[in-house]
């Protein structure tokens, strides 16, 4: 019978088993082996108290380890809780103990633990007897991932197994993944997004993840030569660390069938200029974690329109709302809302939080967009980045825009800053390609010729780097910090 969670290893046909599944730079191991391992695993974490319905957190950072961890807690119907291993004590034991977990996975045994109970990676057994796996339901919790808090107190987003299913089963469709690809995985593991589009929807395709370790631009296409895979996905940050690299870097990247770029904004230039530059398919999608990742997304065979996310993916519904809940008409702009398999159980203990947000089966996302006649996303912005200047909406993104339009901008991001009369005004930040001679009276006279007066930025700082949260995006509640502080 066909399993309902084909990503499991323990579902992989026989056929398919001897087939390598991950790898890092110890480890690399056939989906048999993943098996056994995940199944000695599941032995430690079970004498250690967990069952069905219990929560796991994993405070690893990204090694097979982690992956057997998380494996290892769906083998015994818990689910697991990836903590992003750079948080400091306190960010780690809020995470732990909001969150439930009973048991904690660390790389070290001095490592924080909330108080609870912990592991260190490296005793987990390699081999061994232990359980088989539990029937797991639909229903079961499979993830609480944690959003980045930059919207409040951080809230564990409750996913489950059908959740992961109907994602990784999307994604593995909408790239025509076989058992020939083979993605290296380039984000972080406490992110939907690496376990989604890279880990599951590989493994249901019985195909290979190479687990290369932490980001670095200089070595990131020695990995891509070394590794050869058929693709990854990225973030626009690491996209534009990539695009400054000196001219002397010329890599090989005919292993690459496509590369994915989502979780922020990314300008239309960028885009343009990895393709020129390293030949890259670059498919862009847009999604959230409260929608297990990725809702639209453009294809890598067929029309992709850029400067769009690409239209929903098979199985969902991507709608466009007014602030007094009517669908709107292709080309009128409001909120993005969704609708299918991948909407969230709901936020863990947050009924307040999750009632707001997901109303009669509509996913509210906060970020405004438009649908254009063939059903292609394209994001305007965010309901909360936007800047209300003297009772005018101004959508930072549009300034942006303009902005990364020039040649020498690589990155552009404006906030508002805090006016006593006309509430908020625009104020820009910008990060330049190496090199380049650009002043930032050039900048601003380049806005007043494509912008109205408004929209004009107050001011125009040129700075070495934008500050990015964990996942790379940029982080615009530490610009508004900074202007509130100046
Ligand atoms: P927090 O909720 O803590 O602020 P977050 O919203 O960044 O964190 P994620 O679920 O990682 O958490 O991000 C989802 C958001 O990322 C979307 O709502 C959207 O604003 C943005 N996003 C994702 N992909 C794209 C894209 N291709 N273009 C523009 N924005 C995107």
């Amino acid at each position: 019978p066909v399993s309902r969670f084909p990503f499991l290893p323990w579902n992989v046909p026989t056929e398919d088993r001897s087939r390598t599944a991950v790898r890092d730079d110890r480890f690399e191991l056939t989906y048999a082996q993943l098996d056994d391992r995940t199944r000695a695993v599941a032995a430690q974490f079970a004498r250690h108290g967990v069952g069905a319905g219990d929560i796991v957190a994993i405070m690893l950072p990204n090694r097979v380890e982690l992956l057997v961890a998380m494996l290892a807690a769906w083998r015994l119907g818990a689910a697991a809780t990836p903590v992003n291993p750079a948080f400091t004590e306190s960010e780690a034991s809020y995470q732990i103990s909001d969150s439930g977990a009973v048991l904690v996975v660390n790389a070290s045994v001095d490592a924080p633990d909330g108080g609870r109970p912990s592991i260190a990676a490296d005793d987990l057994a390699g081999e061994g007897d232990g359980p088989e796996p539990v029937a797991l339901r639909g229903d079961e919790l499979g993830l609480v991932i944690y959003t980045s808090g930059s919207t409040g107190r951080p809230k564990g987003v409750m996913l489950d197994h059908d959740n992961a299913e109907a994602m990784s089963s999307t994604m593995a469709q909408h790239f025509r993944l076989t058992a020939e690809d083979h993605c290296m995985l380039v984000l972080p593991l406490f992110h939907v997004n690496a376990i989604m589009v890279s880990a599951l929807a590989v493994w249901r395709s019985h195909g290979q993840l190479s687990v290369i370790g932490s980001f670095s631009a200089s070595r990131f296409f020695d990995h891509v030569e070394k590794v050869r895979p058929t693709y990854f996905s990225a973030v626009p940050a690491i996209y534009a660390m990539l695009a400054a690299l000196p001219d002397t870097v010329r890599p090989d990247t005919s292993s690459l069938r496509f590369v994915v770029c989502g979780a922020a904004p990314v300008s239309k230039e960028l885009l343009q200029r990895c393709h020129d530059r390293f030949g890259f398919v670059m498919v862009e999608g847009y999604g959230l974690t409260e929608a297990t990742c990725a809702s639209a997304c453009n294809p890598v065979d067929g029309v992709r329109k850029l400067g769009t996310v690409g239209p929903a993916l098979p199985g969902q519904r991507i709608a466009i709302m007014s602030p007094d809940g009517e669908l709107l008409a292709p080309g009128e702009t409001g909120e993005v809302v969704i609708a299918g398999p991948t909407v969230m159980r709901g936020y863990l203990d947050r009924p307040d939080a999750t009632a707001e947000t997901v109303r009669d089966g509509w996913l509210h996302t906060g970020d405004i967009g438009i649908l254009d006649e063939d059903g292609y996303l394209r994001i305007v912005d965010r309901v909360k980045d936007m800047i209300i200047r003297g009772g005018e909406n101004i959508y930072p993104k549009e300034i942006e825009t303009v902005l990364t339009s020039i040649d020498d901008v690589l990155e552009a991001a404006v906030v508002g800053r805090p006016d006593p009369v006309l509430g908020e005004v625009p104020v820009a930040y910008v990060v330049l390609y190496p090199d380049a001679a650009t002043t930032a009276e050039d900048l601003l006279e380049h806005c007043r010729r494509h912008l109205m007066r408004a929209k004009v930025p107050e001011r125009i700082d040129i700075l070495e780097a934008l500050p990015k949260n964990p996942v790379g995006k940029i982080d615009k509640p530490s610009l508004r910090r900074t202007l509130q502080h100046a």
